[in-house]
């Protein structure tokens, strides 16, 4: 089968690889319909080190269900499902308490342990507890929104939880990728009042509008900081969704809170160390966050989108075959596409 291959910085290709297959009696096997391109995979594609064998790429998906190991229980073939971007029992503690990033039988996509999803097949493992089958077909209008709840919806949902974001909060979004406008959407769904996106992507800027933002902040650093401190009476918001992931957004998201404030982050940090400790210390302001446990928001934020009542999908500017994945990291790094699709 072909599989999308990352072999050392701005090096990523299309291979031939071995097939999927079930290994453990708990896998499924599940033919991908749809992946997409992440900003975390960007990271990687702009650093890695160069790798002989590769790194499978891609931790997002919707597909069919093509096998079942023989302790699979609540999947057929034949299921559409999405694939959350970490796979999870169901079962643990963890899991119980909705923190499934954290199951104790689980792990990730793209890694050494289990391949890539940009690819026409992928092996899923703890199948019962990581795969959630969709009530559509799967070719249907939704499936760009149904795609996005594998991760990025998923993911600003969990930066306004972690920010405490509800009815009536000042609000304000770092970042203004995929993650963070997706995080407006969620801010503006649990009825923050005042929503500040802070990017400068004029196209990203307006859909962060139409998703619900109500002020734009384009300035960065210190002059970032006194802008929305001037829109926030002085004082700051009460909830930062930290969608970034570096040293500078996370002091800015830090220093915008206002004291008792809370940071939600889950842009992937590049730094060992947690900056503006001593700011945070000072203002009482709560630092929370990590990689979102998706597969615990899929039923919340379902009927949403099965109700068109949110519209994440609107964050896929570009589609490509899986042949032009390469030209999809291209277009993400170079800023010329917000998110991208690929369909197989
Ligand atoms: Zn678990």
């Amino acid at each position: 089968m072909r599989a999308t291959v990352l072999f050392g910085a701005g090096d990523v290709r299309i291979e031939n690889v071995p097939d999927a297959r079930l290994i453990e009696p708990t896998d499924a096997l599940v033919s991908v319909t749809r992946a997409c391109i992440c900003g975390s995979d960007l990271w990687p594609y702009k650093t890695m080190e160069h790798s002989n064998t590769g790194r499978r790429m891609g931790h997002e998906a919707i597909g069919v269900v093509e096998a079942v190991g023989a302790d699979v229980r609540t999947l057929k073939v034949g299921d559409l499902v999405v694939m959350p971007f970490a796979y999870s029992d169901g079962a643990c503690v963890f899991c119980h308490e909705g923190l499934h990033t954290s199951c104790i039988h689980g792990g990730f996509f793209g890694t050494d342990v289990v391949a890539g999803a940009q690819a026409e097949a992928v092996r899923v493992p703890q199948a019962d507890g990581t795969l959630f089958v969709l009530p559509v077909g799967k070719d249907d209008a939704l499936t760009p929104s149904l795609l996005t709840l594998s991760d990025v919806m998923g993911t600003g949902h969990h930066a306004a939880v972690a920010a405490r974001v509800g009815p009536g909060k000042t609000v304000a979004v770092v970042g203004d990728g995929a993650v963070g406008l997706c995080g407006v959407i969620a801010a503006r769904r649990l009825g923050a009042e005042q929503i500040i996106i802070l990017g400068r992507h004029a196209d990203r800027i307006a859909l962060a509008r139409e998703f619900g933002a109500t002020d734009v902040v384009s300035e960065r650093g210190a002059e970032a900081v006194e802008r929305v401190r001037e829109l926030t009476d002085g004082f700051g918001v009460h909830s930062v969704l930290e969608c970034v992931g570096l040293e500078q957004s996370m002091r800015t998201a830090v220093s915008i809170a206002r004291p008792g404030g809370a940071v939600g982050r889950v842009g992937v940090p590049q730094d060992e160390t947690l900056p503006a400790s001593l700011p945070a210390f000072f203002n009482n302001i709560t630092v929370s966050g990590g990689p979102a446990p998706v597969r615990a928001y899929i039923e919340e934020l379902l009927p949403d989108v099965l109700e068109g009542r949110i519209e994440p999908g609107r964050v896929f500017d570009r589609v490509v075959r899986l042949d032009e994945t390469p030209d999809g990291y291209r277009a993400m790094n170079d800023r010329k596409a917000i998110k991208v699709m690929v369909k197989l």
